[in-house]
């Protein structure tokens, strides 16, 4: 057999570690997982039922087109149906658009450290790639724009950036979107938006009439608490996305995650009371690092990335022992920092204690 020549040296995607191998790994009862920014609480306990009525016909194929979703959808954001497109989490539709778009010919532009999936797919479809290193955490826009040439078909911007938990402002972002050619793709992949509390986080729903090389990608596996069902969109215009469909696998969501999806959606009060938590926890985060003197990103989404001063990796292991599985900054382009999702106030008590108590521990080894 002959492989692709780019996917021989490639290494599959590397998960936060699972929590039943942590407890069975150091005999631990409980642990806390604050390392795949799922939502703490779950999703919106009407799900469950919605689930249950979905499950009663297995041996059915889902509506590939997903209507009923792409309904509640179409009418949540105030666009048409024909402008969405759903796939198996946000994650396949990024892989469908490099599957449409990128060929080894073409390039595409992402910033470093962002998202692992926008280099992964692109790799494999053998096409070249231009990161441009973040500007004090956050995404370097104008340096960005001087790495698009006619090669150029996807540009990525992470908001909120996915690991740093940074963003990329209003005025700034119209800017980009402005000297941005025509023949680029621009991406806005926005997985966590139903956290952002910035007042001046861009409003790019709005400005897809304008720019119909833009695309918006959404997820229900963060605040929605969906992440084992695998279901998220883009939405772009109507005319991109005719050209795009015929790419989607024919029954790429479920008729279970479609019907949790519209569940979990409706429930309003349930995500705004998320977001409002989150900021809480965020806050008692920020807090900790102010006293310990400890530098961190300020972030817009339900993690955060927090420099310890030692290698991310063995903070990790150090917090492991202690039952809490967070992420280690060194495979996320941050050698000496962890990232931490936000959990449960319980649980965030929790890690502060356990963070604490190992920040204290390495200090008095590295004293000896
Ligand atoms: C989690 C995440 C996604 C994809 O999540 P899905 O579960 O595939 O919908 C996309 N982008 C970013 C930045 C993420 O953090």
């Amino acid at each position: 057999m002959k492989f692709k020549s780019q996917i021989l040296g490639m290494t599959p995607y590397k998960p936060g570690k699972p929590m039943e191998e942590v407890k069975k790994e150091l005999g631990l009862k409980i642990v806390h997982k604050l390392a795949s920014n799922e939502n703490p609480y779950g999703a919106s306990p009407k799900v469950q039922e919605a689930i249950k009525q979905a499950a009663l016909h297995p041996e059915v194929y889902p509506d590939g087109y997903a209507g009923n979703i792409r309904e509640a959808v179409a009418e949540h954001l105030n666009v048409k149906q024909s402008q969405l497109l759903f796939g198996a989490g946000s994650d396949e539709v990024i892989l469908m658009l490099c599957r449409a778009l990128l060929t080894p010919e073409t390039n595409t532009v992402m910033a470093t450290p962002s998202f692992s999936q926008y280099k992964h797919n692109a790799v494999i479809e053998g096409a070249e790639i231009r990161e441009v290193p973040l500007k004090n955490g956050i995404h370097d826009l104008p340096a960005m724009l001087n790495q698009i040439d006619d090669k150029t078909r996807i540009v990525w911007v992470c908001n909120p950036n996915n690991p740093s938990g940074t963003y990329v402002g209003n005025e700034e972002f119209e800017d980009f979107l402005q000297q941005v050619p025509n023949h680029v793709l621009v991406v806005s992949d926005e997985a966590y938006i139903e956290y952002v509390t910035a007042q001046d986080f861009p409003n790019t729903l709005s400005s897809l009439d304008n720019f119909p090389n833009l695309m918006v990608l959404r997820t229900f596996s963060k605040a929605y608490g969906l992440a084992s069902m695998r279901i998220g969109y883009g939405v772009a215009s109507e005319e991109l996305m005719n050209k795009l469909d015929p790419v989607r696998p024919p029954f790429n969501t479920t008729t279970i995650a479609q019907h949790a999806a519209i569940a979990a959606l409706n429930d309003h009060a349930y995500i705004e009371d998320c977001r409002i938590k989150n900021r809480e926890a965020l806050d008692q985060f920020e807090a900790f690092c102010k006293e310990r003197k400890l530098s961190y990103l300020p972030s817009e989404t339900n993690f955060m990335l927090i420099h310890t001063g030692i290698s991310g990796d063995e903070m990790f292991n150090s917090l492991l022992k202690k039952g809490i599985i967070v992420r280690s900054g060194e495979a996320l382009g941050f050698p000496e920092w962890i990232r931490v999702t936000t959990g449960t106030s319980e649980q965030n008590k929790y890690f502060l204690q356990a963070f604490e108590e190992c920040l204290n521990e390495h200090k008095h080894s590295i004293k000896g």
